[in-house]
């Protein structure tokens, strides 16, 4: 029924990732339709970003009004969605400051300068930051600089200087990258991009207990982990530790660009002339940012989220056992299938490529599956998906 894909002609797009010969054109829920009328179920959802799926209404309805009243009033005045997203934000989590920007690097870069100027202030002008081996924290030359993602450290050579790697989840390789030059160590809750690893509880608070008696900040990259993914609204709120900086994007926004930099009052220390940006707490975003925190927050939400997680979770676990694959890991609705084999790139090609229904998945590495479906996904759609999965799988036993 629906013909093969005609050429796409995109001369005009820079070059940057191999795409397939699609046009995506529509989304509801947890399904996209293309330029051919095919279905795909999206269990990618623009990278674990549109967590209330396609077509959401009250975004939907949060951008028309918006659109309507006031686009922008310049970033010289407040507004007022970006009154209310940061006090909604602050009034659920552990900080009491805001700076909105449009990407999760941007919010990273945010972070990196709020913790150099803290150094100035209170550490002798202390300014490496710790992050950690196949770590992700975006794609500008100083997050780059930051990200242990292996080949960086040369791409688009000479680095920013001040980010000495440590091994997660051990405690002891960080101690030994410390110097009197730490200002903090920076952590994604759990490596998204690195293959879907979580930190452990112990880890996480022997390291927030470390860098409390030295005097370090701990910054936490929720970008991917943040904003109702793994089932909290906030990652590190699952290791009862209190951090000192946080970012968020993707989330967030639910799909508009929208990014914030949190941080406690302590260490909020910019001053005018620091930090800005043309777009930063513009009411377009910050208003569809509103809609997306206060569903995530309706009672039931998350607890619905830990509850499809444990959902896909045993659905995973029962396709490992039936190929004899190498398990499950993640958080909520942040998950990965260990595969046997380096099939994970056959695999999101055969899925996509599947008929009459598409499905949307990613290999962050060749012997690993990611899944970051919307956090709204029904449970119906989580077996679908790993109806499938199985017919894949036994495509390339
Ligand atoms: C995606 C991601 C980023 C970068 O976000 P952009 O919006 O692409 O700049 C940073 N950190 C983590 C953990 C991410 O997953």
């Amino acid at each position: 029924m629906n013909q093969p894909a005609q050429s796409v002609d995109a001369h005009s797009i820079m070059f940057i990732t191999q795409r397939p010969e699609l046009i995506m054109v529509e989304g509801q829920g947890s399904w996209l339709t293309d330029n051919q009328g095919k279905r795909y179920l999206d269990f990618l959802q623009g990278w674990a970003v549109n967590c209330l799926g396609h077509g959401n209404l009250g975004m939907i309805e949060a951008l028309n009004a918006q659109a309507k009243k006031l686009i922008n009033p310049s970033p010289a005045f407040y507004n007022e969605p970006m009154i209310r997203l940061a006090n909604l934000l602050t009034a659920n989590s552990c900080f009491h400051k805001v700076f909105f920007a449009n990407s999760g690097a941007e919010a990273n870069e945010g972070a990196i300068k709020l913790a150099r100027k803290w150094g100035q202030l209170n550490k002798s002008g202390a300014f490496e930051i710790i992050t950690f081996d196949h770590s992700f924290h975006g794609r500008t030359i100083a997050t780059m600089s930051a990200s242990g993602k292996p080949g960086w450290d040369t791409m688009f050579a000479p680095q920013v200087a001040g980010f000495p790697k440590a091994d997660l989840n051990d405690l002891d390789s960080v101690k030994k990258q410390v110097t009197d030059k730490t200002v903090a160590v920076m952590i994604e809750p759990v490596q998204g991009e690195g293959g879907v690893i979580p930190a452990s509880a112990e880890f996480m608070q022997g390291l927030r207990q470390f860098t409390k008696e030295n005097n370090i900040l701990l910054i936490v990259d929720e970008v991917q982990a943040g904003c109702g993914r793994t089932g909290t609204l906030f990652a590190y709120q699952h290791y009862g530790i209190e951090p000192d900086i946080m970012t968020l994007g993707k989330g967030i926004g639910g799909g508009v660009p929208l990014s914030a930099l949190m941080a406690t009052d302590a260490v909020a220390c910019f001053v005018p002339g620091d930090q800005g940006g043309t777009y930063n707490g513009n009411p377009l975003m910050t208003a569809v940012g509103i809609s997306v925190i206060e569903q995530l927050l309706a009672p039931g939400f998350l607890d619905a989220v830990k509850a499809k997680g444990q959902l896909l979770r045993s659905e995973l676990l029962a396709l490992s056992e039936e190929f004899s694959l190498e398990g499950e890991r993640g958080e909520g609705l942040l998950r990965a299938l260990i595969l046997s084999k380096d099939v994970g790139g056959k695999l999101v090609e055969l899925a996509r490529d599947r008929s009459p229904e598409g499905l949307l998945i990613n290999s962050p590495r060749p012997n690993l599956l990611r899944f970051m479906p919307a956090l709204n996904v029904s449970d119906d759609e989580i077996r679908q998906m790993c109806n499938m999965l199985r017919e894949l799988l036994k495509q390339v036993a």
